[in-house]
């Protein structure tokens, strides 16, 4: 307890009253569990309860704050702190709704919170309820404490992140942006990763790859299946999906995969330290290529971040078994990266696949890419500097997302957003994400909610 006194003060400047970093863990726990016991599987969702919960909770230590119902039983909270203005606010985001469970597959009632073996267990503990119970936490400290801040602090819960954010992010930008406006906020999507008990690197999201769903069409003629035709468009497609698989798109890094990858060579055993400093420096191309070939090998993420990356996900076509069909299709599942336009990656496509019966077929997104986040602003700084004192050793590392979230919404309306859930994951309890058995470390909330209280500090104090 001395130990953890003097932390807090060492990091705070002696400033507010010292925290007792023990009963907020607790109270943390406590909250985390009530929420993961709002059934909010969207869909249908059925967030309102749980932010109206929300709102008698902060309004017990004075804490302004709306439960907004944005569609019928749909639920979003905007909370906030006042800071003396001087500076713009800090925004923090996290969803409460959740994606379903398995019947049957989990060991645990999933929406009981059993807490054992030194976890929470149950749907949503890790996505993305854990963040939320630390920043209602962080709240409640500010106001207890009477922090004097520079900057409000907005707490936005949110609806219906996993079906696309619709009810969610997307509407409180639509519906109450000034509410919600912020110099930059915080949000889901980069995690600190944890080895042998101790935080590894912390990958800060700063910028995502986007999504397209591209489709491949073949066409040919149709017959009988008793006389077979060479231009059988199945033939076709399937030899464009060989071609596909076996070449891969360009390795192409970007200021923040390089400044990562470089950030993992630091953190990684040889030789795969090795091979990712040769790829993130890229001084000897012969060696990068090498390398990035290697990594691509062992690594499916990383394989995804240095290049356009593609999916076949759904395979149509044929009508009858002994009808050659006439047309039939695949949808490709891409993802591209910042700064690359469909319509050339359509173009790259079509000389990968050698097909002149297969035809390329793509949308052009109507909403403008999302800019990525920089990474030289007071958070990204913010998040480094307090780090550097509760993760000593572990790389603070710009980190680009393979998948989508919430945060390219609100970095087009002019948030600059980064992503980071700001308790210490191991690779197994990332894995339960979505999955069966998913728990929170109970060590890690109690890293969570003194990390985030000192970056708020560090930011807006
Ligand atoms: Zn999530």
């Amino acid at each position: 307890m001395i130990l953890e006194l003097i932390l807090a003060t060492a990091l705070l400047g002696g400033d507010p009253e010292p925290v007792d970093w023990r009963t907020a863990a607790t109270e943390t726990i406590e909250t985390l569990k009530r929420l993961v016991r709002f059934k909010t599987v969207n869909p249908p969702g059925s967030e309102f309860p749980l932010v109206s919960w929300v709102k008698e909770e902060l309004a017990k230590d004075g804490i302004e704050a709306e439960a907004i119902q944005p569609a019928e039983g749909r639920g979003n909270l905007i909370a906030r702190i006042r800071g003396d203005g001087s500076k713009r606010p800090f925004l923090i985001v996290a969803h409460v709704d959740v994606v379903g469970i398995e019947e049957g597959k989990w060991t645990v009632d999933p929406f009981e919170a059993v807490e054992k073996d030194g976890f929470i267990w149950g749907r949503g503990a890790v996505d993305d309820k854990g963040m939320a119970a630390c920043a209602i936490e962080v709240l409640r400290l500010l106001a207890r404490n009477k922090v004097k801040l520079k900057r409000d602090v907005i707490l936005a819960l949110t609806c219906d992140e996993e079906s696309g954010g619709q009810y969610g992010v997307k509407w409180l930008i639509e519906n109450r942006r000034e509410q919600i406006d912020a110099e930059f906020g915080l949000n889901e999507g980069g995690k600190i990763i944890q080895r042998n008990g101790r935080p590894l690197y912390l990958g800060v999201q700063n910028a995502e790859k986007r999504p397209h769903n591209l489709r491949l069409v073949a066409r040919g003629i149709s017959g009988h299946g008793s006389v077979p035709r060479p231009d059988n468009p199945i033939l076709a497609l399937a030899r464009a999906l060989n071609r596909i698989g076996t070449n891969p798109a360009p390795v192409m890094l970007n200021e923040t995969t390089r400044k990562f990858f470089s950030g993992m060579a630091e953190v990684e055993d040889e030789p795969y330290g090795s091979f990712l400093k040769a790829l993130s420096s890229g001084a000897d191309p012969a060696l990068a290529a090498h390398a990035a070939a290697a990594i691509s090998e062992r690594d499916y993420t990383f394989a995804s971040m240095m290049r356009n990356s593609i999916s076949p996900t759904i395979l149509k076509g044929g009508i009858r078994t002994n009808v050659i069909p006439s047309e039939v299709e695949v949808n490709l599942n891409c993802r591209l990266l910042p700064g690359e336009k469909v319509e050339d990656f359509a173009r790259w496509l079509t000389e990968v696949i050698q097909e002149p019966a297969v035809e390329v077929v793509y949308e052009i997104p109507e909403e403008p890419e999302a800019p990525s986040s920089p990474i030289d602003s007071d958070l990204f700084r913010a998040i480094e500097a307090v780090a550097e004192e509760m993760a000593p050793g572990a790389p603070v590392v710009p980190y680009m997302s393979t998948g989508g979230t919430d945060s390219a919404r609100l970095r087009r309306a002019g948030i600059p957003t980064y992503g980071l859930v700001p308790m210490p994951l191991t690779l197994d309890d990332l894995s339960r994400m979505h999955g069966n058995d998913e728990r929170l470390q109970t060590d890690s909330v109690r890293f969570g909610i003194e990390f985030l209280y000192h970056l708020v500090l560090k930011v807006a104090g």
